[in-house]
């Protein structure tokens, strides 16, 4: 495979995935439909590099090459040249079908088709292209520089050779990746989401306030980050989206997502990305 990877969609995730594969020497070109998304995604990952050299963890000129290795395109048909794109646009069926599609034509032939889908089956999009052997789950966690796992996601029709090319790639970039099977939310999300859906029941029962309940899980069961401060940073439109999939997929009642999670979201108070979600941010 070359050494270019094309990464569709620069919001927090996509801005992530662009960072650990540009830091592990591939071209990356980033796309988005929003140029705002696109300056936003260079200026957190120049932020994040000053971080890592301000720990050591990297040489002071490293980020400038670093952003060297990264284009930016608003053109979504820019992914050409790249033997890996790696979807990693809003959750939702519908526009990660249309931009399969769409990378039908504007991919190279042989190039694999990842997408870092939270939920979405990879066999239904798969569907979308001529190449499902090609098709795959690359689905890395936030915040992406930090986080180990990669959890691989085979379609029912991703070969053998596309998985183990995905799995060497994880591993190129400091990850580690875990095989799973195409179900609704994969194993992350399926064993994650209900909890979070639980901690927001919890504050609308009044069971007790959003500090209480988080405090509860981190000194209690010693999780890093309490479960609504966790659904604040994956976005609550993100959360919301991947219970529907969840619900819809697998039919029981027990995945129904709580109405005040759909009133924040309504309301637009989506968690960090917005400044307000269960908590505030400044
Ligand atoms: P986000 O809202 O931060 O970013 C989504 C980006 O997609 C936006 O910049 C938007 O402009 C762009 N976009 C929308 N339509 C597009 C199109 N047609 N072409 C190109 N770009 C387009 O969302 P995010 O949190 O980065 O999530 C992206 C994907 O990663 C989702 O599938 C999500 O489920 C998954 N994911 C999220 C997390 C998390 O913690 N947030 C973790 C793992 C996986």
């Amino acid at each position: 495979m070359n050494e270019k990877i094309a990464v569709i969609g620069a919001g927090q995730m996509g801005s992530g995935i662009a960072h650990v594969f540009a830091q592990s020497g591939f071209g990356v070109t980033l796309v988005d439909i929003s140029a705002d998304a696109l300056q936003r995604a260079r200026d957190t990952i120049a932020k994040n590099l000053d971080r890592q050299v301000k720990k050591g963890t990297i040489a002071a000129e490293a980020p400038a090459e670093i952003l060297g290795r990264i284009t930016t395109d608003t053109n979504t048909g820019a992914v050409g040249e790249a033997g890996l794109v790696i979807e990693a646009a809003t959750e939702n069926a519908d526009l990660k079908y249309k931009i399969f599609q769409g990378l039908e034509a504007e991919a190279a032939p042989d190039a694999i088709l990842a997408s870092n889908t939270s939920s979405i089956s990879i066999t239904e999009i798969a569907r979308r292209t001529s190449r499902p052997e090609k098709v795959i789950g690359m689905h890395f966690m936030n915040p992406v520089p930090v986080m180990k796992l990669v959890e691989i996601i085979r379609g029912l029709a991703t070969s053998d050779e596309t998985t183990t090319r995905v799995v060497e790639l994880a591993k190129r970039v400091g990850k580690t990746p875990v095989e799973v099977n195409d179900f609704p939310g994969f194993v992350s999300n399926r064993v994650l989401l209900p909890m979070i859906n639980e901690a927001v029941y919890c504050l609308m029962e009044g069971v007790g306030t959003a500090e209480a309940i988080d405090q509860v899980m981190t000194l209690g069961m010693n999780h890093p980050l309490g479960p609504l401060a966790l659904a604040d940073l994956i976005g609550l439109d993100t959360c919301l989206a991947i219970l529907e999939v969840l619900h819809e997929g697998l039919g029981d009642p027990k995945y129904r997502p709580c109405p005040l999670l759909r009133k924040y979201v309504a309301a637009g108070w989506l968690g960090r990305k917005t400044g307000r979600g269960f908590h505030s941010y400044s």
